[in-house]
C-alpha cells in the first residue's frame, strides 16, 4: 500500500485574516468592556454590511437559523410554507420550530432551486408565505415567485445563506422578497465564526426584528414581544469588519478555483459542473459537480475513494430535507412528488473549494476524478 504524506483535503477551509490583525480589535473590546448588546463593532458591523452588499437595512444575529426563525416571526408567518427540500436541513427546521408546516416543492436540476411551475399547485388555504433557497448561490427565479406571491398574497422570505455577495442585474441578490437571511458560519463565503442576518426593507421592519432579536425589549421597561436572544457578540462583530477587509480578494481566490475545475473537468465523461447562471456576479461559494451513469463509479464510489486519498467532499444536498424522519411522513414529501430534487441528492457531489486550496492539491483531486481507478 502506498503510503500517504499529503495533508487531508477538506470541502470548505474557513478563511482566517493574520492573527495580528485582529489583536487591536481584541484590545478595544478589553478596554470598553462592551461585549455583547449592539456594541460599538456591531453597529459598525451592521453598517459596513450595508454599504457593501447596498442594502438599506441589515440587523446582525447570533447565526443563521435563528435568524431565520426570527424572520418568520418578524412576518407573523403561520399555517403552511412553501419551500425546497434540497437546502441546508435549517431551512426547514426554522419552520417546525414556528409551529409552521413545511410544504415542500420539487426542484429545477440546472438551478438546484425551488421550480416555479410546481409552487401554485401546492398553494391551500392555509399557505402564507414561500421560503426559496438561493441554493449555491444561484438567483431563484425571483421575478416568478414574486408575481405568484403577489397573486395569492404570500410572503417570501429568501434564505440566502450562500448568498452573500452575490449581484443579480446589476443590486445585491438578497433585496428580493419581503426578508432575506444570510448565514456567517466558519464554513460559508463570509463568516464571523458563527453569524448571520436578516436583510430588511425598511427601518420600521428593522426595529421589528431588533425587537424580536432581544427578548422583545423596547425600552428598559417595555417588552413587545416573545422575542428570542439572536443577538450577535462584539467578538462576532469585531471578526466580520477585518473579515471584510479581505472579503474581494477571497471571492477572486475561489473564482480562479472555479475556473480551474470547470476547464480540467470538461473533458470527463459522466461529470456535469453546475450552469453558471446568467447576469450573475457570483460568490464561487461551492463547486458541486453531478455524477451521471456514463462516469465508471456511482457517487458514493467517487466520494469514499477520494475520502480514501485523504478529500473530503461533501454530499449537499443528502439526504434530502424530505426524506428526514420528522418530515417524511408529510404529503408533500413523498418521492414522487419530488423526483427531481431526489435525483440531485443521489448524485451530486460538492468539490472542495476555499481561498488557500493550492494548485497543487486541486490538481490531486482533479487526477482522481480523471483516474478513478
Ligand atoms: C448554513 C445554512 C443555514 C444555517 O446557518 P447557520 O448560521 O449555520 O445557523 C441555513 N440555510 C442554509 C441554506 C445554509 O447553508
Amino acid at each position: 500500500m502506498k503510503k500517504r504524506t499529503e495533508k487531508p483535503i477538506y470541502v470548505t477551509e474557513p478563511f482566517l485574516p493574520p492573527l495580528e490583525e485582529f489583536t487591536p480589535y481584541l484590545e478595544k473590546i478589553w478596554e470598553s468592556k462592551w461585549l455583547t448588546n449592539n456594541g460599538p463593532y456591531h453597529q459598525q458591523l451592521e453598517q459596513a454590511l450595508c454599504e457593501h452588499l447596498g442594502v438599506n437595512h441589515l440587523a446582525l444575529f447570533v447565526n443563521g437559523t435563528a435568524a431565520l426563525i426570527t424572520a418568520l416571526q418578524t412576518l407573523q408567518i403561520t399555517g403552511e410554507v412553501i419551500t425546497t427540500p434540497y437546502s441546508f436541513v435549517a431551512t426547514a427546521h426554522s419552520l417546525l420550530w414556528n409551529n409552521i408546516k413545511p410544504v415542500f416543492v420539487d426542484i429545477d436540476p440546472v438551478t438546484m432551486n425551488l421550480d416555479p411551475n410546481h409552487i401554485e399547485s401546492a398553494i391551500t388555504s392555509q399557505t402564507t408565505a414561500i421560503l426559496p433557497v438561493h441554493c449555491y448561490g444561484n438567483p431563484c427565479n425571483v421575478d416568478r415567485i414574486q408575481q405568484i406571491a403577489a397573486k395569492h398574497k404570500l410572503k417570501v422570505i429568501y434564505d440566502g445563506a450562500h448568498a452573500f455577495d452575490v449581484k443579480y442585474r446589476g443590486e445585491s441578490l438578497l433585496v428580493h422578497g419581503d426578508l432575506s437571511v444570510l448565514s456567517f458560519h466558519a464554513t460559508k463565503v463570509f463568516n464571523t465564526f458563527e453569524g448571520g442576518a436578516i436583510i430588511c426593507p425598511d427601518a420600521k421592519t428593522k426595529q421589528r426584528v431588533d425587537y424580536l432579536k432581544n427578548f422583545g425589549f423596547a425600552d428598559e421597561v417595555t417588552i413587545v414581544a416573545a422575542g428570542i436572544n439572536g443577538k450577535m457578540n462584539e467578538l462576532q462583530a469585531a471578526f466580520g469588519l477585518l473579515q471584510l477587509n479581505h472579503i474581494g480578494h477571497a471571492i477572486r481566490s475561489r473564482k480562479k478555483i472555479d475556473c480551474r475545475y470547470r476547464e480540467a473537468l470538461s473533458g470527463v465523461s459522466g461529470i456535469t459542473c453546475m450552469a453558471e447562471p446568467g447576469v450573475t456576479v457570483r460568490n464561487y461559494a461551492y463547486f458541486p459537480v453531478l455524477v451521471g451513469a456514463d462516469y465508471p463509479l456511482t457517487r458514493e464510489e467517487l466520494y469514499q475513494k477520494l475520502k480514501g486519498q485523504g478529500i473530503y467532499s461533501r454530499r449537499y444536498f443528502y439526504p434530502l430535507i424530505s426524506n428526514m424522519p420528522m418530515y417524511s411522513e408529510l404529503a408533500s414529501a413523498n418521492v414522487g412528488n419530488l423526483p427531481k430534487a431526489n435525483s440531485v441528492a443521489e448524485s451530486v457531489l460538492c468539490l472542495p473549494i476555499f481561498p488557500a486550496l493550492e494548485n497543487s492539491e486541486q490538481q490531486r483531486i482533479i487526477d482522481v476524478i480523471w483516474n478513478p481507478e
